[in-house]
């Protein structure tokens, strides 16, 4: 039995303009996997290398899983990814087997972008096999060589995502693995105009809708509740009316009240916490 379903490769569709707000981040992030590709000879000129890995950390949905799509997408590369729980077999070898499969798919596949969604799922101590190593340690030590392995080449970025880097193993966040840490956080009013203006894009508004008041009304929302908030305003106005050709104001501000925001008060220390 292999360890984790055969990991797909894809090209991703999403562009720098369907992520509103989160500027900073998409120019660091371009940096970051572009340069060291586009400009090899300036980066051996002044003695640095660029970062090994990339994490992305921040409350849940806001943004993580789609800004590593999109960076993939802008830069044209192939994209592998993998949440970090489905690395692990419970068949001895399996799992370190799975890794050294993922890394040789993306060499192949170069240029392209390792994802590891969800990798504090790696931190997890699972129960201890006879000679005393855990699945996690066997994993982790697999991913540390190959994260080795990638210091000589430009051609592969390896991106992971977290909403708790106070979990990952510390071994991680060496310089020469995941060295980069990016923050994204949750939207303020402005980005949740913004928001709200790439989720009704594709949704007949009523001229009453005022998206500035919208993005003053979700205060405390995510980007993935704004999402949904379109979704179910769109749903209520089928739902009042299966002829509606358009939603309203009233509509929108139903689905606000029903939708609750995610609790995303008590990730606000991580980005003091671990931006580097
Ligand atoms: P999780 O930690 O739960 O995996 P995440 O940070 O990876 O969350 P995403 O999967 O990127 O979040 O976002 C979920 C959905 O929310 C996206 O598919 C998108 O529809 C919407 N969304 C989140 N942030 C934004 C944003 N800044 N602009 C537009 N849409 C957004």
């Amino acid at each position: 039995p292999s360890a984790m379903r055969e990991v797909i490769l894809e090209v991703p569709k999403v562009n720098w303009e369907d992520i509103g707000g989160q500027r900073e981040v998409k120019t660091q992030l371009m940096e970051a996997v572009e340069w060291p590709q586009k400009h090899q000879e300036a980066f051996k000129r002044i003695g640095t290398h660029p970062p090994t890995g990339i994490l992305l950390f921040g409350p849940p949905g806001c943004s993580k899983t789609l800004m590593a799509r999109a960076v993939t997408s802008e830069a044209g590369l192939n994209f592998l990814a993998v949440k970090g729980p489905e690395l692990f077999s419970k068949w001895v070898g399996e799992s370190e087997k799975a890794v050294r499969t993922l890394f040789a798919k993306a060499r192949a596949n170069a240029p392209s972008i390792i994802f590891f969604d969800e990798i504090d799922g790696l931190a997890v101590i699972r129960g201890k096999e006879s000679d005393g190593v855990s699945v996690s340690d066997r994993v982790m030590s697999q991913l540390l060589v190959e994260l080795d392995g990638l210091h000589q080449r430009v051609d592969i970025t390896v991106i992971a995502a977290t909403n708790r880097p106070d979990k990952i193993d510390p071994a991680l966040l060496r310089s020469g693995c995941f060295d980069r840490l990016l923050y994204l956080g949750p939207p303020n009013e402005t980005d949740r105009e913004e928001i709200l203006h790439i989720h009704l894009r594709k949704i007949p508004c009523s001229s009453d809708v005022s998206i500035r008041d919208l993005a003053c009304l979700t205060e405390g929302c995510t980007g993935a509740d704004i999402s949904l908030i379109c979704r179910e305003a769109a749903i209520s106005a089928l739902e009042e009316n299966l002829d509606s050709s358009e939603i309203t104001m009233k509509h929108l501000k139903t689905a606000i009240g029903q939708v609750q925001p995610s609790d995303i008060q008590s990730y606000k220390e991580l980005s003091t916490k671990f931006q580097r």
